[in-house]
């Protein structure tokens, strides 16, 4: 038994152990429970959150599509619907258990979309889903029962970089459309009532300053003579504004066109030097002009364009330089064979602009600095016409100035070059009125040349222009005449007018064509109302060409000299002496003043000046101008002016006038106008003009309401000149 004990206790000790164990085992058992059962519980939570959070995202979803404006559409990769916007359901053929059971897109939108469109659309869906990007684009139609312009977007959903469908969306832009159509109407609207009115504007400040020009001339009270002086130059400033107005509404409605002609540069720079040198007379501001005799002379670009910027500028530069200079600098850049950039500059020495205003000088109506410049005028549209202008031609204008010191103006434009020869040596500060008489540079003697005009005056100058060229000129009235002449003569150019009574140019023209050798023989129109693309609509009526008139001389015989068989053509030879005097002689006689011994010659040439001054003193008249027209020969110039108050027609309009004959009116006017132009009388011609073109469209009213107007202007002009060439 004594053996037993020991083994019994030490049985108990090791359950002991065991127990402890057990116990120990049993603790750490419970503390994983707690871990799992705080797990679970996370979990719980979790998934409550997951679901809330879920419940919530459904519920916006739900949300955006019930109260979406829009018709959105999900389909999956076949087009079938997974979802819609509650909008659908009100205009659309399936119900919302349909829609989300899944139909086919076609079908959903039955009734919705119009069906012309339908097929496009379903196309564009399945490029989408092909992976092509398809842009939102309009359509119009009526859709959900009325008339709507809808934007359509497509665009492809992914997931894992697979297209799983398509998400759809349809956006009334209805209003927008309206309001973008009805903004372009107003614009429209706003350019024709600018266009309109400044025409209408224009009309009345010709006679106030027409008006004001017969006081000035008839008046002998130096006040009134004071008062109409200023008349006048407020009026021509309005008239600039006005006509800065005009452009200004033409480039906004895109109407502004560059009409392309060939023209020389070194006439375009004198042209706007003369101008210039005008403004500065009495300033103690001088014109630099530093042009680069390399320049290629002959361009082919529109001139009136360039021009209108260079004078702007120049313009400017007068208004605001007190003294000093300002100086025009040209230089090229050759492009290619063909091209050149032409690179002006303008600089002065007047009084700057500020920085922070540069930016705002080419934004329109704006005018800087305006404290101290309040008494310049000015519309503040020249410098964004300008800008507009230089970019139409290809070119960028910018300003450079330091207040206080001056301002520089750049502008560069593409020009077409028709060959390379030098501009040569620009005279750097030529005397007024010292224009050199124009010289033929050839002949063609043999030449036969036919000018078909029915007013005399305009025959007068043909022939004079025409004679240094040829011996063998002849002039006819009207269409049928020529039809004789040219039955028993050979012709090498016939220039045509195109506005005669009877038979007018054109249907002359086709009658000559008729005729044996009519095809072959150069026919050019002589017209006064040449418009841009005038070249285009006389070639394609069966001209060879056309001139505008006034006839320049350059441009004469540039024609003459492209148009004439080169074996008829015997060159002067610019450096011969003898040759150019020959030329020069030929132009008096075409004047019809002869000068064979010099004692005779001299005091004709006196005379010719004494006529030319007095002519000089009559405002409405720019004799240089008129002189231009007339190979700058001063006894070609006065016997022209002799023979426009010969003929004038102001009995005759009178009564065209009276008697209603408003077919002959328009007639007579016209070549009145005309007249008037080659003379130098630029604003009574304008004035002509006004009432031809009234009466183009009908407007007899305004005829005969500004017949007594125009009547008296254009009688005490002709009372003027007719004083004038009294010895
Ligand atoms: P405006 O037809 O009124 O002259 P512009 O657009 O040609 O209008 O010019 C706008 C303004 O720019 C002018 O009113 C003047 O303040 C400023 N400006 C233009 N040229 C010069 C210059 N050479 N020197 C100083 N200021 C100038």
């Amino acid at each position: 038994m004594g053996e037993a004990q020991p083994v019994a206790n030490e049985e108990l000790e090791k359950l002991k152990l065991e127990i402890k164990k057990l116990k120990r085992e049993l603790k750490h058992k419970s503390k994983d429970n707690e871990i799992l059962r705080m797990a679970n519980e996370q979990a719980v939570h979790a998934q409550e959150f997951i679901q809330r959070e879920n419940a919530r995202q459904v519920f916006y979803t739900r949300q955006l599509l019930k109260t979406s404006p829009y018709l959105l559409i999900l389909t999956d990769e076949k087009l079938f619907t997974v979802m819609t916007s509650d909008i659908y359901y009100q205009f659309g053929s399936c119900n919302r258990a349909r829609i989300q059971a899944g139909v086919h897109l076609k079908e959903a939108l039955d009734g919705i979309f119009p069906d012309e469109e339908l097929e496009d659309f379903l196309e564009k869906c399945e490029k989408t889903l092909a992976g092509e990007f398809i842009e939102s684009y309009l359509i119009q139609g009526d859709f959900f029962g009325q008339r709507q312009d809808l934007q359509v977007n497509v665009k492809s959903m992914k997931q894992d970089g697979v297209v799983i469908g398509l998400n759809i969306m349809f956006v009334d832009m209805t209003q927008v459309v309206d309001a973008k159509e009805r903004a372009e109407a107003a614009d429209i609207a706003k350019g024709n009532f600018l266009a309109n009115m400044s025409h209408e504007i224009r009309t009345p400040m010709n006679a106030i300053s027409g008006m004001a020009e017969f006081i000035l001339r008839d008046s002998d009270d130096e006040a009134a003579k004071r008062h109409a002086a200023m008349i006048k130059s407020a009026s021509r400033t309005l008239i600039s504004i006005i006509n800065d107005i005009l452009d200004f509404s033409r480039i906004e409605s895109g109407k502004m066109e560059i009409v392309e002609d060939d023209y020389k540069l070194s006439s375009l720079i004198n042209d706007v030097a003369a101008m210039t040198r005008i403004r500065l007379q009495e300033t103690q501001t001088e014109l630099v002009l530093d042009i680069a005799p390399s320049l290629p002379e002959n361009l082919t670009g529109d001139e009136v364009r360039v021009k209108q910027v260079l004078i702007n500028i120049l313009g400017n530069a007068v208004k605001f330089t007190k003294e000093g200079s300002i100086t025009l600098r040209l230089r090229q850049e050759k492009l290619d064979e063909e091209h050149c950039r032409l690179i002006f500059s303008v600089k002065d020495t007047g009084i700057g602009i500020r920085e922070e205003d540069q930016a705002k000088l080419f934004s329109s109506f704006s005018q800087v600095d305006t404290r101290r410049n309040r008494a310049i005028e000015g519309s503040g549209l020249g410098l964004a016409i300008s800008r507009s202008l230089v970019e139409m031609m290809g070119g960028k204008i910018r300003v450079f100035s330091v207040y206080g010191e001056g301002t520089k103006f750049t502008f560069d434009i593409i020009s077409r070059v028709k060959n390379w020869e030098g501009i040569g040596e620009i005279r750097k500060k030529a005397a007024p009125g010292a224009v050199k008489a124009f010289q033929a540079s050839f002949r063609a003697p043999e030449a036969g040349i036919l000018v078909v005009d029915d007013n005399e005056m305009n025959l007068d100058v043909a022939a004079g222009l025409l004679h240094p060229y040829s011996d063998n000129v002849t002039c006819v009235m009207s269409g049928a005449e020529a039809m004789v002449c040219f039955a028993g003569h050979d012709y090498d150019v016939i220039f045509i007018d195109h506005m005669m009574p009877v038979m007018d140019g054109v249907e002359t023209m086709e009658k000559l064509r008729k005729m044996p050798g009519g095809k072959e023989t150069v026919m050019i129109a002589l017209t006064a109302n040449a418009l841009n693309g005038a070249k285009a609509e006389y070639t394609a009526a069966g001209f060879d060409d056309f001139l505008a008139k006034p006839v320049s001389p350059r441009i004469l015989e540039e024609m003459l000299r492209k148009y004439l068989p080169s074996g008829k053509i015997i060159e002067n030879g610019k450096e011969n002496g003898e040759a150019s005097k020959d030329a020069a002689g030929e132009k008096s006689a075409a004047g019809g003043v002869s000068g064979k011994q010099s004692e005779k010659e001299q005091e004709t040439e006196g005379e010719n000046e004494a006529v030319l001054s007095a002519l000089r003193n009559i405002p409405e008249l720019n004799v240089e101008k008129g002189l231009s027209y007339c190979l700058n020969d001063s006894a070609f110039y006065i016997s022209t002016i002799s023979k426009f108050v010969k003929r004038a027609k102001d009995h005759i309009l009178d009564d065209q006038l009276k008697e209603e004959d408003w077919d002959n009116y328009l007639v007579t006017v016209h070549a009145v106008k005309g007249n008037l132009l080659t003379i130098g009388a630029e604003e009574v011609s304008r004035e002509a003009r006004e009432l031809e073109f009234a009466l183009r469209e009908e407007k007899k009213d305004y005829v005969s309401e500004h017949h007594e107007t125009f009547i008296k202007r254009y009688r005490a002009l002709l009372k003027a000149c007719r004083a004038a060439l009294q010895p």
